[in-house]
């Protein structure tokens, strides 16, 4: 697969060539035609934003890693589906993907607030994200279903879709952030 990967800060996107992930366990791996691009994602790119007193807030110091591939707003279709995964979702499956991805066992992860981890894994930031063909994402807890292979009934169109996980659930993203 091929990925848009930001190597350094600062520095054009590279396209890589990466080995396409396999789905293991409650894995799903997503076929991404869509994925939005967000303020975050310069923030990102520059390495780093400025803080409310005016500081500038180092990307790495919160554990983010280069290169990475950004994009946390991604929709796309299930490509490949474990087994133990079918019975909710289904390859061919038309999905949102929800990437404010939390490590599980801090507290707020055990209270199903992933979005405020203490140790965030967020698609598109601290793992591999959207700005590529085919994303994995850790479970099939984190997919919405938009649609259907066939396009029946009312599905959302994949491109409008993309933002919603982020710019519709900007408060959480924004704490999560501590941005504003
Ligand atoms: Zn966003
Ligand atoms: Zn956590």
């Amino acid at each position: 697969m091929k990925a848009a990967r930001i190597v350094k800060p600062k520095e054009s996107l590279q396209v890589q060539d990466l080995e396409t992930p396999k789905p293991k366990g409650s894995q799903v791996l997503v076929k991404v035609p869509a994925s939005g691009v967000c303020h975050s994602d310069i923030h990102l790119w520059d390495g780093g934003y400025e803080g409310p007193g005016g500081q500038f807030l180092k990307t790495t110091d919160r554990g983010v890693k280069y290169p990475v591939t950004p994009g946390h707003e991604v929709a796309g279709s299930i490509e490949a589906i474990s087994e133990e995964s079918q019975s909710l979702f289904a390859k061919g499956d038309k999905v949102l993907v929800y990437p404010w991805v939390g490590e599980g066992t801090c507290p707020a992860c055990r209270i199903g607030e992933e979005n405020l981890c203490d140790k965030p894994r967020s698609l598109g930031i601290y793992v591999d994200g959207g700005y590529t063909d085919h994303v994995l994402v850790p479970s099939y807890r984190y997919l919405v279903k938009i649609g259907n292979e066939d396009d029946e009934g009312d599905n959302l169109d994949i491109n409008e879709a993309a933002t919603l996980s982020c710019s519709a659930l900007t408060h959480s993203n924004h704490i999560q952030y501590k941005e504003c």
